[in-house]
């Protein structure tokens, strides 16, 4: 429930615009505030709400739609196992 002003802080509840926002620890102190929809009515910066909600759309995106493993740029040999032809430059 988005709060715009005091009539609606206080139908959310006792809460003070001194009161600390859950996310960010920072007094909740101006408009417009975001009440959250679990049984505690948590009320925050509209800001926080919406960084929380996309830290959990992408974690649930990425939960279910993994990325692609990523192709290899190159491979690590060890200097025995180094190519024929570079030996061969080498010993010149
Ligand atoms: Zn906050």
């Amino acid at each position: 429930m988005l709060i715009v002003n005091d009539a609606h802080r206080l139908l959310a509840g006792a809460v003070s615009l001194n009161d600390p926002c859950p996310y960010c620890s920072q007094p909740l102190r101006a408009y417009p505030l975001i009440m959250s929809d679990d049984a505690a009515q948590t009320v925050y910066h509209a800001t926080c709400a919406l960084e929380l909600a996309t830290d959990i759309l992408v974690d649930l995106s990425t939960f279910f739609s993994p990325p692609a493993a990523f192709q290899p740029f190159f491979v690590l040999q060890t200097p025995d196992a180094a190519a024929p032809q570079q030996a061969a430059v080498e010993e010149r």
